[in-house]
């Protein structure tokens, strides 16, 4: 059943390419212009720190400090707005996908605006550009050859009449026997499966087991791209040229994609049977749309030229002209759709780049346990911004200072808190007010003139000039941590010299020597501001705001004579506050709250008779009257009008009713059960009542109106 579309002339045009090319290097030392892109979150659930600290924040520094440089950056990214889990999740909220996708679009892009992610634009797959960017790419690389069509047998449901994509069967985990595994993988074991292999499968629309059904999918054989991918990835050589430098690769990036390559690559399914997503535009394609792995990463690309149209450039250079370096931010689950997927997409396209780097996070994990969006083991964006207002900087702060670059990390209140109260405010923040202070109360806030330097100033004024270089040179290789560390370290150069030199001892004596100290305070202070541009973007415009000074570029870091003798700084505040326990407190108990409670059900009685069950009298009753019985916490006196009779039952539902509230409730009674006295008060049957995972009970009635005295069978 395989109909191959022209593989083989694409071949010979990329094959012939390669001889005239031969052996030249591109210089991606100093690129012309830089486009990063940031993975595009699924509009399908808020973000929470995993994906700020795995993406966003490291993108973002990269994109800010990339612009302190002067560098033309567009930074794109946007909402993922198509595939299966969103139809899902629509239809369990029996709403459309397009309301999910408008909820959560709206809700992260806030949340990235006020965590200050600079995104030149966040854009979205839902958006006509898109669609009509993502169908033409595809419709070019079928031309191409790029695609094999190929009919198979999936699983299609006959009550809903459709093919049932990936998410919508689930059954038993072929590995590990787990329920509830998905067509794609079993969320208990970490398992790749394909629908197939699973056990019961069942679908999720009907229920029912679904029939297996031909159907065509256009695959990519990404198995005829193995040896280029790996000269790529290993090398860093694409058709002779050296197009990146391997070495400036995160080992585990390297290392992922060359055990998929050395694994054999496979073909896979660049199209789907839904009706959500980006239409498939050729012939007989009815029904289908783009995989949301072919679709999503073209996202940038359709990103860039709104951006570009809108602020009236050319896109085209920023995805094509092989003096940008494209670098693609994004977790470890996603770097095989970015190192293998999508090259192989551009490559087969011709004239566009592929990526200069990929720099992939691990993951971030949440007090021990590993974040988890099902089991609500988070702590979301949106959240936190609302609990710690105006705190912005201390959650990038504290995010970058653990980002998991090269293996997992583990954020905890505690630590956040520790971050905030012992570097932000005791060190940055209390060099920057010790120096703004006495600047104000000795000289009425005018930077004083610098006297004759001692040895001390000079190494001071030295390793101010040193730590640009290191910050720099970490950012350049993708490590934020110590970027940011050393940014840390000038705060503490500041703050030492202030605690070493004394100041305010030294102004009862040397007059002349506090003006000197004071003077290279401040031009530390104003250096400050550049240093941590692109961590704390919050901090560093209030500090400038405070000094009085414009915003400089990354060229005028290191310089001691930022500030010039007889400038007048303004007023100053406090760059931060501490936090204090009750909020840490309230944060832990918030996340222990959240937990879903695992719940052990028991297990099913022994079976019985149908004549068993008619022996049980059940009906439809009545409370007219309700009492509390004394000196019993738990227990109310009911009179219960059965039709029959009017008769009295003790209920232990004290604590969960008032006697007032349950009066006209119609109830379930069970009649024939053997009267017995409870605290001295003879009861006449049984209230049946449900009871919740907390314990918590509600009465079992009719839904309807049904008569007193109806029967329960
Ligand atoms: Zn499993």
């Amino acid at each position: 059943m395989f109909e191959k579309i022209n593989t083989n002339n694409f071949y010979k045009k990329t094959k012939g390419l390669s001889i005239f090319v031969l052996s030249k290097n591109i210089n991606m030392n100093n690129p012309k212009r830089y486009t990063i892109t940031a993975a595009l979150p699924y509009a399908n659930g808020p973000l929470h720190l995993g994906h700020l600290a795995g993406v966003y924040i490291p993108a973002d520094i990269y994109a800010r400090f990339m612009r302190l440089n002067n560098q033309d950056v567009a930074f794109v990214c946007g909402s993922d707005e198509h595939g299966a889990a969103i139809t899902l999740r629509a239809k369990k909220e029996n709403t459309t996908p397009q309301e999910i996708v408008d909820r959560y679009h709206e809700l992260n892009k806030n949340v990235f605006s006020d965590l200050g992610i600079s995104f030149d634009i966040f854009h979205r797959t839902s958006s006509d550009l898109h669609k009509e960017t993502a169908a033409n790419y595809f419709k070019e690389l079928a031309e191409k050859g790029a695609f094999t069509k190929k009919t198979s047998e999936q699983y299609y449901d006959e009550e809903y009449k459709q093919f049932l994509a990936d998410r919508y069967i689930t059954g038993d985990c072929p590995k590990c026997n787990a329920e509830g595994a998905y067509g794609d993988q079993c969320e208990k074991c970490g398992s790749d499966l394909s629908p197939l292999e699973l056990i019961n499968p069942k679908s999720t629309l009907s229920g029912k087991t679904p029939i297996l059904k031909e159907t065509s999918h256009w695959y990519l054989p990404m198995g005829e791209h193995e040896e280029w991918l790996k000269s790529w990835v290993k090398d860093g050589v694409l058709d002779g040229k050296k197009v990146h430098n391997p070495k400036e690769w995160k080992n585990q990036v390297v290392g992922q994609c060359m055990s998929w390559i050395d694994g054999g690559l496979h073909e896979r399914a660049m199209t789907r049977d839904l009706d959500w997503g980006v239409k498939v535009p050729l012939k007989d394609a009815e029904g289908k749309v783009l995989y949301v792995w072919f679709d999503a990463p073209l996202g940038y690309i359709s990103a860039t030229k709104q951006w570009a149209k809108d602020n009236d450039k050319d896109w085209e250079p920023y995805w094509k002209s092989e003096d940008t370096k494209l670098v693609h931010f994004l977790a470890k689950d996603n770097i095989v759709f970015h190192t293998i997927i999508f090259p192989i997409l551009l490559k087969t396209f011709g004239d566009h780049i592929l990526p200069n780097n990929v720099p992939a996070n691990e993951f971030l994990n949440l007090e021990g346990k590993k974040l988890s969006t099902s089991r609500n083991w988070a702590v979301w964006g949106h959240e936190y911004l609302e609990d710690f207002e105006g705190k912005q900087d201390a959650l990038r702060y504290a995010l970058t200072s653990i980002m998991p670059e090269s293996k997992d990390s583990d954020f905890t209140w505690e630590d956040f808190q520790a971050r905030n109260n012992n570097e932000l405010v005791a060190v940055f923040g209390n060099f920057v007010n010790r120096t703004l202070v006495l600047t104000q109360k000795y000289y009425d806030g005018i930077v004083p003139e610098r006297g004759e330097l001692t040895d001390f100033d000079k190494e001071v004024l030295e390793e101010l000039k040193a730590l640009p270089h290191k910050i720099k040179k970490s950012v350049e290789a993708y490590r934020f941590r110590e970027a940011m560390g050393e940014a840390m370290n000038m705060a503490r150069l500041g703050n030492k010299y202030l605690a070493d030199t004394e100041p305010w001892r030294l102004i009862k004596t040397d007059e002349k020597r506090v003006k000197t100290i004071m003077n290279i305070a401040t031009q530390i202070t104003a250096n400050l501001t550049i240093a941590f541009e692109a961590f704390l973007p919050f901090t560093t415009q209030k500090l400038r705001e405070m000094i009085g000074m414009d915003k400089l570029d990354w060229s005028f870091i290191g310089n001691d004579n930022l500030i010039e003798v007889g400038h007048k700084i303004g007023k100053s505040e406090l760059l931060f506050s501490k936090i204090d326990n009750a909020q840490i407190e309230a944060q832990v108990a918030k996340l222990a709250n959240s937990q879903e409670i695992e719940i052990d059900f028991p297990k099913q009685k022994d079976t019985i008779d149908f004549e068993d069950f008619t022996k049980l009298d059940i009906r439809v009753g009545e409370i007219i009257e309700a009492e509390k019985v004394k000196k019993a916490k738990k227990l109310l006196k009911l009179t219960v009008d059965t039709g029959l009779d009017k008769r009295i039952v003790v209920s232990g539902i004290a604590e969960h009713y008032t006697a007032e509230e349950v009066i006209g409730q119609k109830v379930s009674i069970l009649m024939n059960l053997a009267p017995r006295k409870i605290r001295g008060v003879e009861s006449q049957g049984m209230i049946l009542m449900a009871e919740n995972e907390k314990g918590e009970l509600a009465f079992v009635a009719p839904t309807k109106d049904i008569i007193t005295g109806g029967n329960v069978s």
